[in-house]
């Protein structure tokens, strides 16, 4: 009224049951998704993609070593500082390829800098929910998994697999596959290869004379000496019993066969001692290079095959030698 006393008030109830079922559905769903999150020890981010504005869970951070509040600020640098440099072109091109809209979410295992120093394999995974008006990926969502130890079990059966168990130089399956690689290396940028396949001389005498164990003995020492005079980017492998392949890339027979006569003079001179017994061994080997057939007839089991021979003939001429051609 005129002395501002209040006369009459006015109420409404308005029924908001359908707005606090909707509210408890959200909290419940949220609570679930935190849940599934924590038992998962999923790491979270949000980003925006057009500023840079970039949110991550406690989770995301705990994975590298530190605390979210440690990290601050956060921006879309904090992970591109923790990234291994090595890994940044990878994660980039399937952003891009995804942003292009070429696959459905964005996924990429990358190493991460823990604040310990070393190296967290992540899985990093996330998708492009929403896009501005020129269709420009604007945020986007995703999670990182700690698949470090996923990671070290994996290179352990991969060096499993492509080793010899006795001496723990390659295997003959790997050897081959490397050798495609080789072969198609050198169709494509003409780098020469070649091939030495080495044989040990009368090995039965070894295993017959000081036992079975003193010939593994003497398979794992001429691995060691293999091993210390090949380049380190030169294939050594065990491609049978007591035959052994090397592969030397950049390399034609007559610079090959060189530096197999080193490693014979050597094997000749050295005295092997197993259980106080000497055993002294020689062996014979045969060569092939990439030259050795005409381009268009280079193949993996004829130039195999050519080595093979000329080992053959070196046992036949009294063995303890290098071939490295079948007719004079
Ligand atoms: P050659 O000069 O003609 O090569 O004679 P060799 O006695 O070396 O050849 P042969 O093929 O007759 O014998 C190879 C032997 O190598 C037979 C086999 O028992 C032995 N051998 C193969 N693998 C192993 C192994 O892993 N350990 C041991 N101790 N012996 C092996
Ligand atoms: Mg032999
Ligand atoms: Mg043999």
């Amino acid at each position: 009224d005129k002395n501002n006393q209040v006369i009459e008030i006015r109420g409404y109830i308005f029924n908001q049951n359908h707005i606090k079922d909707i509210e408890f559905q959200i909290e419940k769903e949220r609570k679930r998704l935190e849940n599934i999150i924590d038992s998962n020890s999923i790491g979270t981010w949000e980003w925006n993609v057009q500023t840079g504005e970039t949110i991550f869970n406690e989770r995301w951070a705990e994975i590298v070593g530190y605390t979210l509040d440690e990290l601050k600020p956060i921006s879309i640098d904090t992970w591109i500082k923790l990234v291994h440099p090595d890994d940044v072109e990878k994660s980039t091109s399937a952003l891009n390829a995804h942003f292009r809209g070429e696959s459905n979410q964005y996924e990429c295992e990358v190493r991460m800098k823990h604040k310990n120093g070393h190296w967290v394999w992540v899985l990093d995974k996330g998708k492009a929910l929403n896009f501005t008006p020129e269709g420009k990926a604007h945020i986007m969502f995703g999670a990182h998994t700690d698949i470090t130890e996923r990671k070290a079990f994996e290179k352990k059966i991969i060096e499993v697999s492509i080793r010899d168990p006795l001496t723990s130089i390659y295997n003959r399956g790997h050897i081959f596959s490397r050798l495609n690689e080789i072969k198609a290396k050198y169709e494509r940028d003409k780098v020469d290869f070649s091939i030495a396949i080495l044989d040990i001389d009368y090995f039965k005498r070894v295993n017959d004379n000081f036992g079975h164990l003193a010939g593994d003995f003497v398979l794992q020492e001429f691995t060691k000496v293999l091993s210390k005079n090949i380049r380190p980017f030169d294939l050594l492998g065990r491609f049978g019993g007591e035959e052994f392949i090397i592969i030397m890339l950049n390399c034609k027979k007559d610079t090959a066969s060189l530096r197999i006569e080193d490693i014979l003079k050597i094997i000749r001179n050295t005295n092997f001692i197993y259980k106080n017994q000497r055993i002294n061994f020689t062996f014979s080997a045969g060569i092939s290079d990439s030259s050795d057939r005409e381009f268009e007839n280079l193949s993996l089991d004829s130039l195999i095959d050519n080595a093979d021979k000329k080992l053959y003939l070196a046992k036949k001429l009294g063995r303890n030698r290098i071939i490295t051609e079948l007719e004079e």
